[in-house]
């Protein structure tokens, strides 16, 4: 059964309802248990998938709880203890610096804007949005990560590719208290049923509303996807940049950008 698909808001907020009914019970598949901590997770899942990430954080947090014992530590330390998650050098130097900033500036405690987040080493806006959202509360934007990007396009909506404008793209289409609740549940959604290489159509629930989906009419004018209606358009294939190496990476990742950010 097929049916026109509306107008991109009106998909949006249907899409939306429909990923809340999907996975009723998302959350930030990091581990932390403080707001450092989840900072310190978030620039690690920097092209590293939240399950490995999830191996080295309990030791890492178990010897530098906290950012004074981060800002402390003996650098080595850290790039021993957070090898594996790739990118080690750059994200245990941008871990330490982040740390001493927050030990300096802010009285040991991680920022509560995005101003301020943003000026931490490592942290750019992607991970701002996921530290406010989820160790705050507070939705100051959308998170566009590898899955909320291409689902957000594949879904139609946004033509963007760059992830601050999709980020825009996407506030203008929700509500804003559901903008962290967006990307956490599309992020389940990219690894449950739109993966980046074979996207699930068949059993998508969202396939009526996604004009890459098999299931959907032709978009009508304004809402015309870049190709024909039922194929996943070129644009939105996984092209070079977006192709993800190995099954289950790049979970809730951070761009290259944002991993040498400030280093
Ligand atoms: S219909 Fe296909 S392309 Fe569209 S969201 Fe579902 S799995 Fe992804």
């Amino acid at each position: 059964m097929t049916r026109k698909l509306g107008s991109k808001k009106q998909r949006a907020l249907e899409i939306l309802q429909r990923l809340k009914h999907l996975y009723p019970d998302a959350k930030c598949s990091l581990d932390y248990e403080t707001p450092v901590q989840l900072l310190i997770a978030t620039i690690l899942s920097a092209q590293c998938t939240d399950e490995r990430v999830n191996k080295v954080t309990p030791e890492l947090f178990r010897q530098y709880p906290n950012a004074d014992a981060i800002a402390n530590a003996d650098l080595s330390d850290i790039e021993a203890l957070v090898r594996s998650t790739g990118f080690y050098r750059n994200k245990a130097k941008n871990i330490q610096a982040a740390c001493r900033m927050i030990v300096t500036e802010f009285n040991g405690e991680v920022p509560r804007s995005m101003a301020e987040l943003t000026r931490l080493p490592g942290a750019a806006r992607k991970t701002a949005n996921v530290v406010l959202a989820h160790a705050y509360g507070i939705n100051a934007g959308v998170t566009v990560d590898t899955h909320v990007k291409r689902l957000s396009g594949r879904l139609g909506l946004t033509q963007n590719t760059d992830p601050i404008r999709i980020e825009q793209d996407l506030i203008k289409l929700l509500p804003q208290p559901d903008w962290e609740n967006w990307s956490i549940r599309l992020i389940y959604h990219g690894r449950a049923v739109c993966d980046a290489r074979k996207p699930a159509c068949d059993r998508c629930t969202l396939a009526d509303l996604c004009p890459s989906g098999s299931k959907a009419e032709q978009p009508g004018k304004g809402e015309r996807a870049k190709g024909k209606g039922g194929t996943l358009n070129k644009a939105e294939q996984p092209g070079k940049g977006e192709r993800e190496k190995g099954k289950g990476r790049l979970d809730n990742s951070l761009d290259d950008a944002e991993v040498s950010h400030r280093s």
